[in-house]
């Protein structure tokens, strides 16, 4: 806890103003010693501010709040909005603040529990005509302050007007679409606008499965061509993963610099806008999938002295990633890269770094007069990490230089050598090229508040306490009932448990049979669906056989389903060592049953039998209008027995053309599918659908009797390989014409 120097006055102050007050007979609000507890007290302060003033809010939580904050302070004594004590003042329900003057302070400040009425949390501005300009906000948090419609779209801080700062700061947990920061550039007086956003913790964010959940980005192809010179310096971004791009730079002359990224899934993007500055950057990837560095694309760009470890990302979240342009691009496309330059930049176990990025009809514009000198590049397990998707001439190699056997892309500028490296502040630096010293970055002591900690927002399993139930009627029910989140629900062997309600889960709670071996408990059910995924729900369900054979006799059931509403929130589906058995009642019967506007992190089923199952298995196809919305990003499927499934086994559907994200991603092994697909109801006609998956790996699996696979390869550069797989009876899989890998096939 810090406090602010607020918090040693209140008493001294309040004395003073009071006996002010008694002798000038004065009832302001300003005579309660500046302490603010209602929005007719706030108004009236707003409106009396005078230079110099504190507007300080009461402690306690400030419900459906819309602060306006329009004043005039000056460079020495600005107008300060702040708090009580700070991590003692909630804004909470529907709740915004908008700033409008010149020279305003705003501190302390913490959104949460609600949402913006508005497309803004926190606006620099008033409206379209009245904006901030010199002012400041800092040491504000906004946690998990998302509208309930995933895809109804708000930005949590829009920054208009110039020459404000925002630092200090704390935003965490942002899920619904719309970008987390923003620097607009929609009127002359927000352009050349010479901001700052320093010293920022940017927490959090899950992936969207779709465009928009960009977490800083400033101004608009429509504005690209237009300077911005925003500093942006000192932020940790910490995991935000909402979208391919983590900063979506689009306008020019902005400087970024000494920030840290870690485990991020995404780049720094250059989208549009020139001459910006990438400098001492830090970018730790800890091998977790998908992480990215640097992106350029554009003019007179330059990426000089940043260090990258352990990123693994591929294509266009690459380590360092130039990318091809289109001829005479319209302002929304790519422009060529020209002039630019990636100087003195380390990548230690960085596994791609990709040339030419991008390369296809319309992209066919190559980086020209560009120089990739006195870079550091090392690898322990990769000898090529470059990838070459085009002509690299326009590109100047000099002093690079590579780890003892690692292949160049090319002959010239680069020295293959044993390298020796130095540890300095965590960070390893090689005298031969690269970074050569650490100058500072953002850690999580410099950036943010340290009066506020946020709740994780991704769920973890079995990190609670495990609560065992003996057998009965709805025993689960009212175990979940009483659970908190990360409990472990332990069912006793062999024991028959009979769920007449179905059960909502709105935390995550790991469902087992006990540890003994008398056979797995038995759960049926009487209602349309066992289990409900609610928003803030995950499950995990080990060592269980689930059974349809007391479920109504309707269509359309389901063991799981996710909320028939929006999801805000990730959900996680573990399944493992389980039977679903029976699932035959009638018509229609899923084990999962998902709604649009919902969304899985992951979903992986292990080591467990689906027979006789009317239905499908796992059907992810509920976002058909092609706007490159998905709704699960990893499916693992691993030694699985699928056996007299009507419907389709697997369905994951991505269409649209966007390139914004990366799944889904499907990994299928080891698994056996017998007669399956094969009911008239299933439209697909398939066994397995895979339509836009961008990553997908099928080997070691038998299918007998079957639908056929069918494949429909779009967006980006799919990856589709299926190895050592045996179909007997079972029609050739089907595709849409592009290209993907087939291994030790076998058709009986
Ligand atoms: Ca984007």
């Amino acid at each position: 806890m810090t406090f602010s120097p607020i918090s040693y006055f209140p008493y001294s102050r309040l004395l003073f103003l009071l006996i002010i007050a008694s002798v000038l007979g004065c009832n302001s609000p300003e005579s309660k010693g500046g302490l603010i507890h209602n929005m007719a007290e706030f108004r009236a302060a707003v409106a009396n501010a005078k230079p110099g003033d504190k507007i300080l809010l009461a402690n306690g939580v400030w419900n459906d709040a819309e602060f306006v904050f329009q004043a005039q302070g000056t460079e020495a004594a600005p107008i300060t909005l702040s708090v009580e004590e700070k991590g003692k003042v909630f804004i909470e329900g529907k709740s915004n603040l908008k700033i409008a003057g010149e020279y305003l302070v705003v501190e302390g400040l913490v959104f949460r529990n609600g949402y913006t009425p508005t497309s803004e949390v926190i606006s620099f501005r008033v409206n379209e005509n009245t904006l901030a300009n010199h002012c400041r906000v800092t040491e504000c948090v906004i946690d998990s302050y998302n509208n309930p419609e995933r895809f109804e779209s708000d930005l949590w801080v829009a920054i208009y007007g110039k020459n404000n700062r925002f630092d200090h700061n704390e935003l965490v947990g942002k899920g619904n679409l719309g970008v987390t920061v923003a620097v607009r550039l929609n009127t002359p007086e927000s352009q050349q606008n010479f901001h700052q956003i320093d010293h920022n913790y940017f927490g959090p964010r899950e992936i969207l499965g779709s465009n928009g959940g960009e977490t800083l980005r400033i101004g608009t192809s429509h504005y690209s061509l237009t300077n911005s010179n925003t500093l942006v310096e000192y932020n940790y971004f910490d995991r935000c993963n909402g979208e391919h791009e983590i900063i979506s730079n689009k306008s020019c002359q902005n400087v970024f610099r000494n920030n840290t990224f870690f485990e991020c899934q995404g780049t720094l993007t250059m989208r549009h806008g020139n001459e910006t500055l990438v400098e001492n950057n830090f970018f730790f990837g800890n091998r977790k999938a998908n992480t990215g560095g640097i992106r350029i694309i554009n003019e007179s760009q330059r990426v000089i002295n940043n260090y990258c470890e352990g990123l693994t990302g591929y294509r266009f979240r690459g380590a360092l990633v130039i990318m091809n342009g289109v001829p005479n691009s319209t302002p929304n496309r790519y422009f060529q890269v020209k002039n630019s330059e990636a100087t003195s930049n380390t990548f230690i176990d960085c596994d791609y770094i990709q040339l030419c990025a991008g390369s296809d009809e319309e992209r066919s514009a190559v980086p020209v007069n560009t120089s990739v000198s006195n870079n550091l590049f090392l690898n322990k397990e990769s000898k090529n990490i470059f990838t070459v998707y085009d002509d690299i001439s326009g590109i100047t190699f000099q002093g690079n230089v590579l780890g003892e056997g690692m292949e160049a892309p090319t002959s010239a500028g680069f020295v293959s050598k044993s390298v020796a490296l130095q540890t300095q502040d965590g960070i390893k630096i090689s005298s031969e090229a690269g970074i050569k010293s650490v100058e500072g970055r953002a850690t999580l002591d410099n950036t943010g508040v340290a009066w506020y900690q946020a709740e994780e927002i991704s769920p973890v399993f079995g990190t609670g306490t495990v609560i065992k139930i003996e057998p009965g009627e709805d025993a689960i029910f009212n175990a979940v009932a009483q659970s908190k989140a990360g409990d472990i629900i332990e069912l006793s062997q062999g024991g028959k448990y009979l769920e007449t309600k179905s059960i909502d889960l709105i935390h995550t709670l790991t469902i087992r049979g006990s540890a003994s071996s008398e056979g797995k408990p038995e759960i049926q059910f009487e209602k349309s669906t066992l289990f409900n995924i609610e928003n803030g729900g995950a499950l995990s369900l080990q060592g269980v056989l689930i059974s349809g054979a007391s479920s109504p006799d309707q269509a359309g059931n389901a063991v799981i389903r996710t909320s028939r509403y929006s999801m805000v929130q990730n959900y996680k589906l573990m399944v493992k060592d389980c039977d679903f058995r029976d699932l035959d009642v009638n018509h229609s019967f899923n084990v999962l049953k998902i709604f649009k506007n919902t969304f899985a992190d992951s979903i992986s089923l292990v080591n467990s039998t689906f027979t006789n199952i009317t239905g499908s298995v796992l059907s992810l196809n509920e976002e058909t209008e092609d706007l490159g919305i998905y709704n699960v990003e990893n499916v693992e499927v691993e030694g699985c027995t699928f056996s007299k499934i009507g419907g389709v086994a697997i369905d994951l559907y991505r269409g649209g053309s966007d390139e914004s994200t990366f799944g889904p991603i499907l990994n299928l092994s080891n698994s056996s599918f017998d007669e399956v697909g094969l009911n008239k109801r299933n439209k697909s006609g398939a066994s397995i659908t895979l339509h836009g998956v961008q990553l997908a790996m099928i080997h070691h699996n038998t299918f007998t009797g079957c639908s056929p696979i069918k494949l429909h390869m779009v967006v980006g550069d799919p990856v589709t390989v299926i190895e050592a797989c045996e179909f007997t009876n079972t029609p050739a899989i089907q595709d849409n014409g592009e290209p993907y890998e087939v291994h030790d096939i076998r058709y009986n």
